[in-house]
């Protein structure tokens, strides 16, 4: 059947946008290489790509787009809720992963009828590979992770250090890993973590097994950036992986490359002129990414630490925080008049990609999730850190301590959505430090310079993820034949 068929690739990742992102992303990498490529997701989440594959012309052809439909109703959720952008509460969060299993059967349907190459498939669908064997479809999955990170959970799970300490708080030593890398249980991935016997513990073993049975794992990184971890993973671990990233350097070639279809909350003509009037090195970019929200208590914190370090900045704060949604007395009283022309709020969502690689930029303070991670890197400058949840705090670790291009700004816990975890002064301390620092932050801010330059090598004709694509690419052309 399949001979002589152009390679088909088809792209199934997790309704959320930290997910999302990247997979469409690869998909345009495969894309730019001639390959055909499908993306499924759901009618709500479909414009998301379809906005940025139009304006991206040259690729339309070669991106296209199914939908399944996701019954989000008859789950226990609301109507029209099908991303977890849009899950109203924490208690909802497990639901919501649940209810993703019952895109299976509309998923073999379409594998029937197209019978691709290969499926790509997010590690939260573990039940793809399966399906995808059922038609002889070989499936990769991808984690959205770092070689550290998966090391790590790979570590974790098998030698369990996290359950021979005393306390949540006591540093434990994670096995067997190219560099010495301490974690309190208060700082695991919540799906570590957790002994209770719930179903996200229960769909995180799944991903496990799945994994194992799967034809190989793709994973958003580059050899330059973690090499020691990319050899643990492969070669220690044993794991047929393939390194093809930064994906998000895939958006290269489109103008209004920040977007990505989602709509940016400020006008990016707007934010342009405003980082144009800065001096380079001058801004410090604050982002916590696509899901954290803070407590009020917290926002005000970041407000006042931001506003005492002195810096120039502009900080994206979420809609909404735990206490209503919209609701913006949390402010200080006077704040934004005081910083008028010093600190730009981006209420929403920011064109997160032309902001970090503008000039005016000299530092991020990120959450840490893998994907602003790799776009602080490859953006070149020095970061703060502040990890939330998930992998968070195992991709602090590299940049503090393996690549030493960013400094903690000291969380000690995995919160969400309460609390005020790290005060005013920390922030003000680190962003100062950031920015301002003498001799040590220079040569932070060299490093981070040239890992951006690796970075950008790593996807250009003969780089390290360029090469290790076209592997993956004729090994699947391979397969087809
Ligand atoms: N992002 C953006 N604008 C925002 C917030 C996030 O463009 O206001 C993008 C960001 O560039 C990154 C992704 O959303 O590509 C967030 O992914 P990440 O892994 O950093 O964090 P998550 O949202 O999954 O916690």
């Amino acid at each position: 059947g399949r001979k002589n068929q152009k390679l088909n690739i088809f792209f199934f990742p997790f309704l959320a946008y930290g997910h999302m992102i990247p997979a469409l992303d690869m998909a345009k990498l495969f894309a730019a290489r001639g390959v055909k490529t499908t993306i499924i997701t759901t009618p709500l989440n479909a414009p998301f790509f379809s906005k940025t594959i139009q304006r991206t012309r040259f690729l339309a052809q070669e991106i296209h787009i199914e939908t399944i439909e996701f019954p989000s109703k008859e789950s226990g959720l609301f109507q029209g809720c099908e991303n977890v952008d849009s899950v109203p509460s924490q208690e909802l969060v497990i639901p919501f992963y649940e209810a993703t299993a019952t895109l299976r059967e509309p998923l073999e349907q379409l594998l029937g009828e197209h019978l691709p190459t290969c499926l790509v498939a997010d590690m939260f669908f573990p039940w793809t590979t399966d399906a995808a064997a059922k038609f002889g479809i070989p499936r990769i999955v991808f984690h959205g992770m770092s070689f550290l990170s998966l090391s790590a959970w790979e570590s974790i799970r098998l030698y369990e250090p996290h359950n021979k300490v005393l306390s949540d708080s006591e540093p434990f030593l994670i096995p067997n890993l190219p560099s010495e890398i301490k974690l309190t249980r208060f700082q695991l991935p919540e799906f570590i973590r957790q002994n209770v016997n719930n179903s996200m513990t229960k769909l995180l073993k799944e991903a496990e097994e799945s994994g194992v049975r799967s034809y190989g794992v793709v994973v958003n990184s580059f050899y330059e950036l973690e090499p020691a971890f990319a050899d643990h993973y492969k070669k220690v671990l044993g794991v047929k992986a393939w390194q093809i990233g930064p994906f998000s350097l895939s958006n290269k070639e489109n103008k209004e490359k920040s977007q990505r279809g989602v709509e940016t909350s400020i006008d990016e003509e707007e934010c342009l002129n405003w980082l144009n009037s800065k001096k380079p090195n001058s801004v410090v970019y604050v982002s916590f990414g696509s899901i954290a929200k803070f407590s009020a208590s917290q926002l005000v914190e970041i407000a006042l630490g931001l506003e005492a370090s002195g810096q120039q900045f502009i900080w994206v704060v979420r809609c909404g925080t735990k206490n209503g949604d919209g609701n913006e007395d949390w402010l200080p009283e006077g704040f934004e008049e005081r910083m008028e022309g010093k600190g730009l709020v981006i209420r929403g969502w920011a064109p997160q990609l032309l902001i970090l690689d503008h000039e005016a930029v000299g530092a991020f303070v990120t959450h840490c999730g893998w994907n602003s991670t790799l776009e602080g890197v490859c953006a070149g400058v020095p970061m703060v850190t502040w990890p939330v949840f998930a992998d968070h705090f195992f991709n602090e670790k590299l940049l503090t301590q393996v690549l030493k291009v960013g400094v903690g700004v000291g969380v000690q816990k995995w919160v969400r959505w309460e609390g005020d975890s790290v005060k005013r002064e920390a922030v003000a301390k680190a962003v100062k430090y950031v920015m301002e620092g003498g001799e040590e932050i220079k040569e932070m801010r060299k490093k981070a310079r040239a890992l951006g330059v690796m970075a950008k090598r790593a996807v250009e004709e003969g780089g390290s993820s360029y090469s290790d694509l076209s592997a993956l690419i004729e090994e699947l052309r391979a397969l087809a034949s």
